[in-house]
């Protein structure tokens, strides 16, 4: 593996990070703590897509894809050094179910007019998406979802429940998994769809967090028509198209430099502010144990190169067990930060808008997201099932 980066590449690191640095000195005060904001505080949502415009108009957005889906053939390192720059910085405007998800997803499975049609608005930045998969009896058993699609004429009607739409009342659009065939009860029967979420007999309905934050949504589907030119891929084999989207979540730099710059941060304040009348930075406990996740943030790095290298030399989708294990490693590593800082600053941590709140108070909010992120796009016991059997060749256990 080739740690070097090209002249070229060094100065496409330093114009990302002139503009996030600049840019995110106007991010609203509650920005900056995992995803949660960009979806619940309305300041925060609209900061996100203007900030999506100005990646958009840059090009910043869609750098590895075709020019004629509105990226510019640029290569994967390239993206990789943007998500590294944008972690850190706990960048605004990139659409992770759109960018992330869904446009990786249509570029291996969509059909060219479906590439034309929705590749470009995404790397403009003006369209949102969600991820329209779990259902309240589907969560990890995914391939047993309800949701059913049926064909009528030039469209499909749909029926069922989708839950934990995570932003889906801020987004334009959603990838829906539904049943086409009701006789096969596993993968075999699913379809992958692109709906407009404005389509009428969809409703969202939030669902609030305990602190009042509204990021998730149940969205009902009743009757709802989709034209039969929004499934991605042939009848029946979705789930295909769907598996692309998982690996594709999970190769993780950004969330590797998010922890990072968290993990500097934290020294930084443990440096700085007396807690008890002592400075943490003092204590061999703390010293030890930020050197420790210091050690975990930079396996995670080394992780992340390894899956982007892996990419690079065999192509756009990684690996199963290795995006697998990124996510635990990236996702666990999260928490363990988050309740280590949460140890060092005691009950202050706790405190959220007060004079009495450290680094803006984001380890109160964190504390209570930092649970789900490994859970979120498959569970940790999940992705070890997953490594488990295909990676490392055990008897599948499901
Ligand atoms: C923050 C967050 C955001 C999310 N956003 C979205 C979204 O935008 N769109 C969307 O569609 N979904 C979303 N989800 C849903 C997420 O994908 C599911 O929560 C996840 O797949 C787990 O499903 P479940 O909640 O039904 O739990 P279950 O599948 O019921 O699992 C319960 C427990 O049993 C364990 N378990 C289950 N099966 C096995 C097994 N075979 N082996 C070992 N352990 C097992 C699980 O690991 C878990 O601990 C989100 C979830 C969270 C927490």
């Amino acid at each position: 593996m080739d740690f070097q980066f090209t002249a070229r590449e060094e100065a496409l690191r330093k114009e990302f990070e002139d503009f996030f640095r600049e840019e995110m000195k106007n991010a609203p005060p509650g920005w900056g703590a995992s995803m949660e904001a960009m979806i619940s505080d309305d300041a925060c949502a609209e900061f996100h897509r203007v900030m999506a415009k100005k990646l958009g108009a840059k090009g910043w957005l869609a750098r590895p894809w075709p020019r004629e889906y509105g990226g510019q053939d640029a290569s994967l390192i390239e993206q990789f050094i943007f998500s590294d720059v944008m972690g850190y910085h706990k960048g605004a405007g990139y659409d992770h179910w759109g960018v992330g998800l869904l446009a990786p997803t249509l570029l291996v499975s969509g059909n060219h007019e479906q590439k034309q049609e929705h590749l470009p608005p995404v790397a403009r930045g003006e369209i949102f998406w969600t991820q329209l998969w779990s259902e309240p009896g589907a969560g990890s058993d995914l391939a047993s979802l309800t949701t059913r699609a049926t064909r009528e004429g030039d469209s499909y009607v749909v029926n069922g429940q989708k839950c934990w739409s995570s932003g889906a009342h801020r987004a334009d659009w959603g990838f829906l998994l539904a049943r086409t065939n009701p006789n096969e009860r596993r993968s075999r029967g699913l379809s992958f769809f692109l709906l407009d979420l404005n389509t009428p007999g969809l409703t969202r309905v939030p669902v609030y967090s305990t602190d009042g934050a509204h990021q998730f949504n149940d969205t009902f589907m009743d009757d709802v028509r989709i034209p039969a030119r929004n499934r991605v891929g042939e009848e029946n084999e979705g789930w295909f198209a769907s598996q692309m989207t998982a690996n594709f979540e999970r190769s993780m730099i950004a969330v590797f430099s998010y922890i990072k710059r968290e993990i500097e941060d934290l020294v930084e304040f443990c440096k700085s502010v007396k807690i008890g009348g002592e400075y943490p930075a003092r204590n061999p406990l703390v010293r030890n144990r930020l050197a420790q996740l210091a050690i975990e943030a930079d396996v995670g790095r080394a992780m992340s190169y390894f899956i982007v290298w892996s990419q690079v030399k065999g192509g756009l989708v990684v690996a199963a067990p290795m995006a697998a294990a990124a996510k635990v490693a990236a996702t666990e590593l999260v928490q363990r930060l988050t309740w280590e800082g949460c140890r060092i600053m005691g009950q202050y941590s706790q405190v959220g808008e007060s004079r009495w709140a450290y680094l803006k108070g984001r380890f109160m909010t964190e504390y209570q997201l930092c649970t789900g992120l490994s859970m979120a796009g498959g569970t940790s016991e999940i992705m070890r099932n997953l490594i488990g059997a295909m990676g490392l060749g055990l008897p599948r256990s499901w």
